[in-house]
């Protein structure tokens, strides 16, 4: 672990208005942790504005302070421009602008403009950067930021906070898990959170719709490389007949990424012309090389990418056999 770079410490303490955006399709890391920071930064008394491109998917809106995301970038200029230079901007989350969305660009005009991640592969845009790719999620790092800045979290915070690392670790599952993380999540507790009530909101939280969703999807299993590979999907016509929409599709993939052979969990989802393509590895796959070579990115055990003007099964033969490669078959 690295120290908060003094120039991120110095941006935030002397900057009167934030402006904090996070990635398209936000998780729950890049919600948590831009809710958190705005928490925080609302406490050290600065005017703070949270910027999405979509609105807060259902799942997160019973975060604190979700209600306050702003969907519309005209309220972000009008807001960058009463501060007449007093700005700052801090991504989060967001290996590249592009993840930003389609707002990006402008977003990055705004300086100083900071960084605040831990995907592998980011590719060190902004002005001011602080990314470890070896960090469970980027709210263990939001915690260390506002330790650095002499700031106690607020019990809605600490809910943000645990949001953001239970769901980016796999409820404390995967490699980037560290002693530390679990020293965060403990003061997240002793400040009030409570993990039977958060895993019964992030998880343990199907609809019959959700669970008709899941019967659909497991019932396209397709097994590769000897069993070291498994592929699901999600297509249009399975939301429609249960009622649901992509967003209840959240951890399928980690069934099939839980079964003992598996080195690598596929799941492809249909979405209005193209293909939605998440990528789950256990053990020592490198799966954001993967999907890189796709033109898409993520972490060494999560990570996606997406193709256009490709079907379902045009998609997996072009992937499987690159998989099958990466794993030596
Ligand atoms: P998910 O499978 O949950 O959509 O994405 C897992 C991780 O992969 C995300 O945290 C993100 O880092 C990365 N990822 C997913 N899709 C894309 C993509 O299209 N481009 C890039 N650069 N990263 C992606
Ligand atoms: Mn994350």
């Amino acid at each position: 672990m690295c120290p908060v770079p003094e120039e991120l410490l110095a941006a935030v303490r002397s900057r009167g208005r934030v402006v904090l955006a996070t990635h398209v399709n936000p998780d729950g890391d890049a919600l948590g942790s831009q809710l958190a920071l705005a928490d925080i930064l609302a406490g050290m008394g600065r005017e703070v504005l949270c910027y999405l491109e979509e609105p807060v998917p259902h799942l997160y809106r019973f975060l604190p302070g979700s209600e306050r995301v702003v969907t519309d970038l005209d309220r972000v200029f009008t807001f960058v421009e009463k501060a007449a230079g007093d700005i700052l901007c801090i991504s989060l989350d967001c290996g590249d602008l592009q993840r930003l969305g389609k707002s990006g660009s402008r977003l990055g005009a705004i300086h100083p403009f900071a960084v605040i991640d831990h995907h592998r592969g980011n590719n060190g845009f902004g002005d001011l950067a602080w990314i470890e790719a070896d960090r469970s999620s980027t709210g263990e790092m939001v915690y260390d930021l506002a330790m650095e800045l002499g700031r106690d979290i607020s019990p809605a915070a600490a809910t943000c906070l645990y949001t953001a690392i239970v769901t980016d670790t796999g409820s404390f599952r995967y490699e980037s898990t560290s002693s530390h993380t679990f020293a965060v999540a403990g003061e997240l507790v002793a400040r009030g959170v409570r993990p039977d009530d958060m895993a019964a909101r992030l998880f343990d939280n199907y609809s019959v719709g959700r669970l008709q969703l899941l019967q659909r999807v497991l019932a396209t299993l397709e097994m590769y490389g000897g069993n070291r590979i498994a592929v699901i999907r999600v297509t249009a016509s399975m939301l429609r007949e249960t009622g649901t929409t992509l967003e209840d599709t959240e951890n399928f993939i980690n069934l099939p990424r839980a079964v003992d052979t598996v080195a690598v969990a596929v799941f492809l989802k249909e979405k209005t012309g193209v293909v939605s393509v998440s990528l789950r590895a256990r053990g020592g796959c490198d799966v954001s090389r993967v999907a890189a070579r796709f033109g898409g990115g993520g972490h060494r055990n999560a990570s996606g990418f997406r193709m256009a003007g490709r079907s379902l099964d045009e998609v997996r033969d072009l992937l499987v056999p690159v998989l099958e490669k990466e794993l030596g078959q």
